[in-house]
């Protein structure tokens, strides 16, 4: 059984479907009994949509979609 600490480590590699498919089933196991991970993941792949959104506003030279997401992000959930 994977500890905290390992699916945190293994977080972006999930999320990239990276990881070998006993590694996943042993991560997306984890996820069904830890809401703190499951929260965690959640909310690493919501930060790296949100950079991704900003680096393709930012590099289409968007400066003011860019600083509404920035904005938004000040916002408590
Ligand atoms: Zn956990």
């Amino acid at each position: 059984m994977l500890k905290c600490r390992d699916v945190t480590a293994l977080g972006s590699d999930h999320l990239d479907g990276h990881t070998s498919t006993a590694k996943k089933l042993q991560v997306q196991l984890h996820l069904m009994i830890c809401k703190h991970c499951r929260r965690f993941v959640r909310h690493l792949n919501r930060s790296r949509q949100t950079g991704a959104a900003i680096a393709r506003r930012l590099w289409r030279g968007d400066d003011q979609a860019a600083a509404r997401i920035m904005e938004s992000l000040k916002k408590p959930d």
